[in-house]
């Protein structure tokens, strides 16, 4: 569906990602996993379109152009809580965009936006503003922006970060499901032992790609070595 050739990416002095050649397709549910500071985040802010200067090639295949069809959950951190809003309307900026230059919703926003919040667990959170949220219900909201959206490629940065481990499970079942509907779904995360679990493929990085393949093709004491040793970047790797 999507693919990066010799992508290079750098800040400045800084080289985050170097020569990254990977593909996702439709229907497969892939994990990005890596240490801090692996470049994890600039791939998927680049198969975004989000970080224009790069060296190398993003390219969809014919009927998956770019944008529009891109659901996309940046790390948690990056997002304002403190924004006077309900779950309701951050579900529904899935269909309508950035708040701001808000388009009127339809019945079919306002179904889509019901059935993502549903699915995600927080239907009947539908009022509350956002601030109030756990951790965890944050993160279910955020989901159910990115189902409500619809998007035929779906790239998640660390969704499972600071959610209950039973959460985690109903989260990566609905990310299986989204897959297994036919969407390309790409997540980052640092949990190997559940990507293996659920996903079909593992591309772990450390400014190079290090392995990219099936479960059992990449899941090798020398590969986990290669990704997760302080020699590459100079500090370890935080929590699993
Ligand atoms: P990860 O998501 O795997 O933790 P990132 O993609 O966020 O890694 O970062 C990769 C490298 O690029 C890191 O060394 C980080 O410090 C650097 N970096 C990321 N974003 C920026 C930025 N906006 N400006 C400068 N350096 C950045
Ligand atoms: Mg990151």
């Amino acid at each position: 569906m999507l693919g990066v050739e010799h992508l290079t990416v750098t800040y400045g002095p800084q080289v985050a990602l170097e020569d990254a050649t990977v593909r996702f397709e439709a229907g497969q549910f892939s994990a990005i996993i890596g240490p801090n500071g692996a470049g994890k985040s600039t791939l998927l802010r680049t198969l975004v379109g989000l970080l224009p200067d790069h060296a190398g090639a993003v390219q969809f295949d014919p009927g998956h152009t770019a944008q529009g069809c891109i659901s996309y959950v940046p790390q948690q951190q990056t997002l304002d809580w403190a924004f006077p809003v309900t779950v309701w309307d951050v579900a529904m900026m899935g269909r309508t965009g950035r708040l701001g230059w808000l388009r009127w919703p339809g019945r079919k926003d306002r179904e889509l936006v019901q059935a993502a919040l549903r699915e995600t667990g927080v239907y009947d959170l539908r009022h509350r503003h956002i601030g109030a949220l756990s951790g965890g219900q944050r993160q279910r909201v955020l989901l159910a922006r990115m189902l409500a959206r619809r998007g035929h490629l779906l790239l998640l940065d660390e969704p499972l970060t600071g959610v209950d481990a039973a959460t985690q499970e109903s989260l990566m079942a609905l990310l299986r499901a989204e897959a297994n509907r036919g969407r390309a779904v790409v997540m980052v995360t640092h949990d190997l032992e559940q990507a293996r679990r659920w996903c079909d493929q593992l591309v772990l990085i450390n400014r190079r790609i290090i392995a990219a393949g099936t479960p059992e093709q990449v899941y090798t004491p020398q590969n986990i070595e290669a990704t997760f040793s302080s020699s590459h970047l100079g500090h370890t790797h935080a929590e699993a």
